[in-house]
């Protein structure tokens, strides 16, 4: 047998709790297994007494009822129990949660003797599945095919916690690579003291002994994942229709493509031919070869993507073309990637290797292996007195380096994929996260040692040679230079880019932005590798000391002045915007941002001044840095090391040019742009410099790049493009497109779905008002009676998270043991649980439904509980009066159609295929006081749905009464 060295005394441990606060709440479910060594020494499974409340969520959570604690062991009897494990290794997943509740009682008995330790297996098993964004237990526990769900009691989740990890163990065991690679690196990180470290390296005996006496059959369960990997791997060698297809880019051809039932659906099984689809896929065509910009309006159901890929690719090829496809999401556009493209190639008879196409995103999202080995030159990043969080960190990134070596052109890590938990708590890895997001100018390209395996370089060469680039709406504004864009583009999900353009022209400085800066200064950010710059330079060697001890003192002076400066600003705009009537702790708060001649009160007049101080603060690190900035050229370094410190040393100069741009501009408005004030409780300032034409930047940017450009969604105005549409056309700068470069209307294609018969859609306005506390109470009573009717089968909506959580307890209470209810975020497969219950309720916030697909009888009513609003955005409200001054009814065309279009992709839920129907009610007092010219536009807006207006009982009635009949017939 392998000696086991380092396991010792352990156990893995879980609790269920009342609430989330180890000061306020209790515990109410406690379980662990205790080991020594590999031998499990005691299971130890209890519920705790609790006489309080049991809100209704922590019942369906976790399974235990307010019966079952009143009759449970009090904590006190249990305590001797927790206390035997005082000195021992407690493994917990996302182990600060059970620290900040059973610390208390090992600090009671606390002898001096050694300690507990947390040991989180978060960390560990990021380690082993770099690859893995999302690090929740629920998630191991179903890709390792260990139970269906989270059980949410202490002592199943305690097992099953182990048995990820030696799932997870005996995995990478199997690939002696990544296994050998993770145990030297865990030496040389100085981690091989860790607890985990011990757990990894205890051997293929001491692994199996310890699942054993869990009866768990690793084995089983190590062979399942690795199969189903290598399933997944298969998967995306698509298989090749039979057949021969015309490969010529004509509108007959794309025609008979299209009508080809047989060849279609051997790729895509259920493929239906539809009129809709062949006209979308003819006008990009048309789009294409005329060279004039297009907009269409693809209703859902009409099978926008293939009818897109498919005249684009065919174009591509046979003109010898670039096309650019833009998603709105870096969701939608890997799923474009790696489905979409290979199912058309497949379609059109194309072999992979015939039609080169490229997953392109932003250089800042891809990460620089050269900079993090450099990193490792320093000699600093080994050293075994670093802070855990710090070496955790890079051992983590070399396992992201590893895996990147080694995964496809698709498949790599991206700056995106890392786990949001890590970049939220952990400050080491949110640090090593933005030094290693790639900058294009500091790429040493093909003198880079790691530039096979780059994701970057790769990218760039892939692209280059594309014949089509999949790309997303952020990276059309900040587009490589070194890559022409291709003037052929697709963008889709078009209705989302005044967004887009928004955020990537708005200029803004803030509170993080400050402090980020501070963090440089008092860090050495990019100002150390100045220091290597000047004390390696010609030019100043014999004064290389007294210049770095000159920037030095001067910085010293000048970084409290800032820090000041910016804690005088945060406390005069706290004070400033808690004397306004609609402060909230909420959310950001938000004013037009005031000048010189419009404050009239003393706090404004104050703030003017520290933002000038501030502005003079920088200039002063300007000045500190410029003769430096002046004499360096980065062409003229003759290494890579220079070039890389030159290139960290202009990032930081960029931070401090970014500041004042900002401050310039939120002082002295630029012509076209609009100034806001915000503040936030948690966030700290914010002066926001937003562009108000964004139609006008989209034609310059993009139309006047393209040869042509499609702009395509489901959602651009209402069912014929006669309300809304004009909206539209402005916001993606087609309306600014030479007439005779664009069609001259945009193409709304009609709805695939009989919306008349099959849905009924109410509007009910005699409800209380949205702030009125018995609102979700009053309105989801006669929601109930429609759920009770259909036996579930109701997507339930909330536009605030107090109004959620009253609704969660509401219809648990309701429903709990008789309808399967399942909420948003408890779990990860809530939709598709969801789908599976023959029966069932999905409770979840506004814009969760818009992002969910559920097809057939699972869904047939919605309750939105109001008409979406317009984030009322100072810009926003700019926008309106820029629109009605200079395009048209902005009420209609801009304010109601975004409402309008935000609503319809709530109500897209109900008809996915021909044979569902649907109802759905929307609740909003607000709509009483609206005229009827208002209503009249809004059911104009909202077409192809026929929206109705009823009191909330007769809607609830004819509501089931249109549900229950169809149904039965
Ligand atoms: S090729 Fe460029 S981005 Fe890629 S690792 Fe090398 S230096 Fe970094």
């Amino acid at each position: 047998m392998e000696k086991i060295v380092g396991l010792g005394k352990w156990a893995v441990i879980d609790i269920e709790t009342t609430g989330i606060s180890s000061l306020e709440d209790s515990i109410i479910d406690i379980g662990f297994l205790e080991f020594e060594g590999t031998k499990l020494a005691r299971k130890f499974n209890s519920l705790v007494q609790y006489d309080g409340e049991l809100s209704y969520f922590i019942q369906k959570l976790t399974g235990i009822k307010k019966k079952m604690l009143r009759q449970a062991p009090t904590l006190k009897s249990l305590l001797p129990d927790i206390e035997e494990l005082f000195g021992y290794n407690l493994v917990a997943h996302n182990a600060d949660f059970e620290r900040s509740f059973l610390r208390p009682f090992f600090d009671k008995i606390d002898d001096g003797s050694t300690r507990e330790q947390f040991q989180d297996s978060l960390y560990f098993l990021a380690l082993l599945f770099p690859e893995k964004s999302s690090l929740n237990l629920e998630s191991f526990i179903i890709d390792f095919n260990i139970a269906e769900k989270e059980q949410h009691r202490a002592y199943s989740d305690a097992i099953d916690l182990l048995k990820v990890m030696l799932t997870a163990v005996g995995v990478v065991m199997k690939r002696p690579v990544q296994y050998a690679t993770l145990r030297s690196q865990f030496i040389a990180y100085g981690l091989a003291q860790e607890w985990f470290f011990s757990f990894l390296t205890m051997g293929e005996d001491a692994l199996y002994q310890i699942a054993d006496a869990i009866d768990y059959n690793l084995t089983e369960s190590v062979e399942h994942f690795l199969e189903k990997e290598r399933n997944l791997q298969n998967s995306k060698n698509v298989h090749l229709a039979t057949g021969s297809v015309d490969k010529a880019f004509s509108g007959e051809n794309i025609k008979k493509i299209l009508q080809d039932s047989d060849n279609i659906s051997q790729t895509l099984p259920g493929y239906k031919f539809r009129q809709a689809q062949v006209d979308f896929a003819l006008r990009v065509g048309q789009s294409f070869k005329n060279k004039v910009h297009a907009i269409i309006q693809a209703p859902t159901g009409t099978g926008k993507t293939l009818g897109y890929l498919l005249p684009a690719m065919l174009f591509s090829k046979s003109e010898k073309k670039q096309v650019l496809v833009v998603t709105g999401t870096k969701t939608l556009q890997r799923q474009a990637q790696t489905k979409d493209v290979p199912a058309a190639l497949d379609i059109l008879q194309i072999k992979e290797r015939e039609f080169r196409s490229s997953f392109l995103i932003g250089a800042s999202n891809h990460l620089c292996e050269l900079a993090f080995r450099q990193q490792q030159n320093d000699g600093d990043m080994l050293k075994a007195t670093r802070p855990f969080e710090e070496r955790f960190t890079d051992l983590y990134f070399e396992m992201v380096f590893f895996y990147n070596q080694h995964a496809g052109d698709d498949n790599f890590i991206a700056v995106d994929d890392l786990p949001y938990l890590f970049k939220k708590k952990i400050l080491p890895f949110k640090k090593r996260t933005d030094e290693l997001a790639v900058d294009y100018r500091t790429c040493a390209g093909k003198n880079c040692v790691y530039r096979q395996a780059c994701s970057y370089l790769n990218g760039l060469i892939n692209a280059q040679d594309a014949d089509l680039i999949i790309s997303n709406h952020a990276m059309m504004f900040s587009w490589p230079k070194s890559l022409p864009m291709p003037e052929y583009v697709v963008v889709d999900e078009a209705h989302k880019l005044e967004k887009e353009t928004t955020s990537a022209f708005m200029i803004d400085v803030t509170s993080e932005k400050f402090h980020q800066l501070l963090e440089s200064i008092t860090h050495n950010y990019g100002i150390g590798s100045l220091y290597y710059l000047i004390a390696n330079s010609k030019e100043f060697q014999d004064d290389a000391t007294a210049i770095i001890e000159k920037i030095r003192n001067s910085l010293a002076d000048l970084a409290p002045m800032i820090k000041g400066g910016v804690e005088e600003l945060t406390e005069s705009v706290e004070l400033y915007f808690k004397k306004l009537p609609k402060y909230t702790e909420l959310y950001w708060n938000e004013v037009p941002m005031f000048t010189k001649e419009s404050s009239n009160d003393n706090l404004s007049v104050a703030i003017l001044g520290q933002l000038d101080r501030l502005q003079s603060y920088l200039k002063g690190v300007e000045f500190i840095f410029s003769p430096y900035s002046s004499q360096f050229q980065f062409e003229n370094f003759d290494s890579d090391e220079k070039k890389m410190a030159y290139a960290k040393f202009e990032v930081f100069i960029e931070q401090v040019h970014d500041l004042m741009v900002g401050l310039e501009h939120g002082l002295n408005a630029k012509e076209g742009y609009c100034n806001s004030l915000k503040y936030h409780q948690e966030f700290g300032v914010a002066l926001e410099s937003a562009p108000i034409n964004v139609g006008k930047i989209i034609s310059e940017q993009v139309l006047a790049r393209s040869a042509a450009a499609v702009f395509t969604s489901a959602t651009l105005g209402n069912v014929d493009g006669t309300s809304g549409g004009k909206g539209i056309e402005w916001a993606t700068g087609y309306l600014y497109a030479d007439p005779a470069k664009r069609f001259k209307t945009g193409l709304f294609l009609p709805p695939v779905f009989d919306y008349k018969n099959r849905t009924k859609i109410f509007l009910c306005d005699d409800v209380p008002s949205i702030h009125d506390n018995s609102f979700v109470s009053k309105t989801l009573k006669e929601a109930i009676e429609i759920i009770n009717a259909l036996e579930g089968r109701s997507l339930i909506l909330f536009s605030s998270k107090a109004r959620f959580e009253v609704a969660r307890e509401i219809l648990i209470g309701e429903f709990e043991g008789k309808i399967p209810i399942f909420i948003q975020g408890m779990g990860n497969n809530v939709v598709d649980d969801f789908k599976k219950a023959p029966m069932g309720v999905l409770l979840g916030m506004e814009v969760f439904g818009e992002g969910i697909d559920i097809p057939g009888m699972a869904l047939q009513f919605v309750f939105v509980d109001k008409i979406p609003d317009l984030r009322m955005d100072h810009v926003i409200n700019v926008r309106r009066e820029f629109y009605e001054r200079e395009i048209g009814n902005e009420f209609v065309d801009y304010y109601l159609s975004g409402r309008t279009r935000s609503l319809q992709q709530k109500l897209g839920r109900l008809l996915r295929t021909e044979s569902d129907l649907g109802a759905a009610m929307i609740v909003d007092s607000r709509a009483k006081n609206w005229k009827g010219r208002t209503m009249e536009q809004f059911i104009s807006l909202m077409r192809p749905y026929h929206i109705q207006r009823k009191n909330i009982k007769d809607a609830k009635v004819e509501i089931i009464e249109f549900i229950t009949k169809i149904n039965q017939a």
